[in-house]
């Protein structure tokens, strides 16, 4: 027998799992039970693809026997089994990628919120919560020799050589104190309802049933093995014979969340092509969903024959969020990774499976606003990711993104802000480039608020990626009001400008900043201001470049701003009367540095500016 310490991060989690999940102990239940059909699952696909496991029995099934009196339960099942490294490596370390973000991502108050918890599926370790001793008995499918894993949970477990008649794994728990309520019949077959009825494989309990014996007048305990749970791939039930409960409880067994979800979709396809798909939203964006290293969460099914679960070939990128099953009768059993990649029956069911989410998704944003604001907190961000990407979708997916406004509170959409145009306006106008806070005071916005015209609030880091792309809503022109052109068709008429005055100065600042500038010009934008910068309407924006350097583009030319001078602004028209001494030089420097600043964009040298500021301040006082 060797014993062997667990890793630091093991204890730490034990203890964890242990102090927070004691609400909700029940769930080590569901985790053992997904953790022998996962088994089960694994050894099915190879016995079907891979020539070493064809001639290997295949009976699958998940047996619970309990013993009241001793207080232990046990969850054998006939899958993969486990040889010696697999346990040390799978039960003694953290497995899962997902544990190690799990626990940084848990600070104080947070390890407090068994929902978190509950979302990442702790696996195997919540048997800790219930059990002060766990034995784990296994041998792997192709092998004969099996191992028996022993553990308290607390900071070692030891392994040793044993005997199993066949394939599989069986975990005995010894219950504790807190565990004690499990040592029942009703209960177990109450939790196996409610988190595993759907799973595929058949779930038995064995167990001392009591029996009123009428001939001798008492009950009598018999003991019995029954099957708890439907075992249907209930995916594959119609609609009409499903309940809202069976989605949910369906739900939350394949992801392990605890919430319900906001939305389902079951689609059944015949024809050319048979197979169904049921896709969930969950309540919560899943929390790696911007990490690289995501979780699919959808699972490959064919002919009810779990195939895989991690691909991320299933559903674009932007939708990793969705949960669910995909089911097909077409593809073959083998498929593989490689294969699914060019795979021309995965892609049709793919390219059907997102029109189908985004359409119910436009359904339910035109006939259920109130659901809909639930989800657009959480999936905004990746439907503008898909709006980016997924040209084929482009005019469902611009419908679904929503916007903040300087027209309405909360959020709003395009086709909403198209019926609140002004008679005059020609384009939808936005602007991005910065906090909330700082694109609200922008003075580029000050033409917009005079004329009463709405300006979608794009603070999202990657919106002015996503919508430099996006030209056109329908037919109407998306116009950036920080590029050159969006101020044009703006201008006022009524009031000329006086271009010869105006001439002198603008020259004397493109002298004074020289290389700095791109261009001075006259704004038709500003109306409180004194100066604005923009870009042209084919450059990156200064707030965008400055984005690009940041991420390590170092190369790019150095592409200037225009400024802008508001010629209906004091400083400006005392700029235009004054000779070029060094307060007007001073004046020049000052209106594109705070042109900068309110664009986000930090001053190359403070110091000076500051300096500058003091000059002019002095002789003002
Ligand atoms: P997860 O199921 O998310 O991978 P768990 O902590 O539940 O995490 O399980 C860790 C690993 O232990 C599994 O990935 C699997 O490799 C192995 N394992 C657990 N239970 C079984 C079982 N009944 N049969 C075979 N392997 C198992
Ligand atoms: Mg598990």
């Amino acid at each position: 027998m060797s014993k062997r310490e667990f890793q630091t991060e093991v204890s730490q989690l034990l203890q964890l799992i242990v102090h927070s999940l004691y609400s909700h102990p029940e769930i080590f239940l569901r985790e053992l039970i997904s953790n022998s059909s996962d088994a089960l699952d694994k050894l099915r696909h190879l016995t079907l693809v891979d020539e070493a496991y064809k001639s290997l029995p295949f009976d699958p099934r998940i047996d619970l026997e309990l013993d009241e009196e001793h207080k232990t339960l046990t969850i054998s099942d006939t899958g993969i089994g486990m040889n010696e490294e697999d346990l040390v490596s799978h039960l003694g370390t953290i497995a899962r990628s997902g544990t190690k973000n799990f626990l940084s991502q848990l600070s104080g108050d947070a390890r407090k919120d068994s929902n978190l918890i509950g979302q990442f599926g702790v696996g195997f370790y919540s048997a800790f919560m219930v059990a002060d001793k766990v034995e784990v008995l296994s041998r792997k499918a192709g092998d004969d020799k099996a191992w028996r894993w022993i553990s308290d949970g607390k900071t070692s477990f030891e392994i040793e050589p044993a005997e199993r008649a066949v394939a599989g794994t069986t975990i005995l728990l010894h219950f504790n104190e807190e565990g004690a309520q499990y040592a029942n019949s009703w209960r177990l077959q109450e939790i196996v309802k409610k988190y595993s009825n759907h799973i595929v494989f058949p779930i038995f309990l064995a167990y001392d049933k009591s029996e009123w014996n009428a001939e001798k007048k008492e009950s009598i305990k018999t003991r019995v093995t029954e099957q708890i749970n439907v075992a249907s791939a209930m995916w594959r039930r119609s609609k009409n014979e499903l309940k809202d409960e069976d989605y949910k409880e369906l739900y939350k067994s394949l992801t392990g969340d605890w919430e319900d979800p906001l939305f389902w979709f079951h689609t059944r396809a015949e024809g050319s092509l048979e197979y169904t798909t049921l896709f969930y939203i969950p309540a919560k964006a899943p929390l790696d969903l911007y990490q690289a290293d995501y979780k699919t969460g959808v699972k490959l099914y064919v002919k009810r024959v779990f195939i895989m679960d991690d691909s991320k070939e299933l559903l674009p990128q932007y939708l990793r969020f969705v949960r669910g099953v995909i089911d097909s009768e077409d593809l073959p059993l083998n498929v593989s990774r490689e294969i699914l990649q060019q795979n021309k029956i995965l892609t049709s069911i793919k390219t059907a499976s997102v029109k189908k989410i985004l359409s119910e998704l436009k359904g339910i944003a035109a006939n259920d606003p109130e659901k809909y604001a639930k989800f657009i907190p959480e999936y905004n961000r990746p439907l503008k990711e898909g709006l980016y990407g997924d040209y084929a979708n482009r005019e469902t997916l611009i419908d679904l993104i929503r916007f903040k406004s300087t027209k309405v509170d909360g959020l709003t959409g395009l086709a909403d802000a198209k019926s609140r145009m002004q008679a005059e306006q020609k384009s939808i106008y936005y602007i991005t480039g910065g906090t909330e806070a700082l694109l609200r005071t922008s003075p580029l916005l000050e033409i917009y608020k005079k004329k009463g015209i709405e300006v979608l609030i794009l603070d999202d880091d990657i919106d002015e990626i996503v919508f430099s792309t996006v030209e056109k809503y329908g037919d109407i022109d998306l116009k950036a009001v920080n590029k050159s052109a969006a101020g044009e068709e703006l201008k006022d008429e009524s009031e000329p400008e006086d271009v010869e005055t105006l001439k002198p100065l603008l020259e004397k600042l493109k002298t004074t900043l020289g290389d700095n500038v791109k261009d001075v010009r006259v704004s038709t934008r500003l109306a409180d201001s004194p100066s604005c910068i923009v870009s042209d309407e084919d450059e990156p924006s200064a707030r965008m470049r400055q984005m690009m350097r940041a991420m390590g583009q170092t190369d790019m030319p150095e592409l200037k701003p225009i400024l802008e001078i508001n010629p209906n602004h004091e400083i400006i028209k005392k700029l235009v009367a004054r000779s070029d001494d060094g307060t007007a030089q001073d004046a020049a420097w000052l209106l594109f540095e705070q042109a900068l600043l309110l664009e986000g964009v930090p001053i190359k040298d403070p110091a000076i500016f500051v300096q500058r500021l003091n000059r002019v301040l002095s002789q003002s006082i």
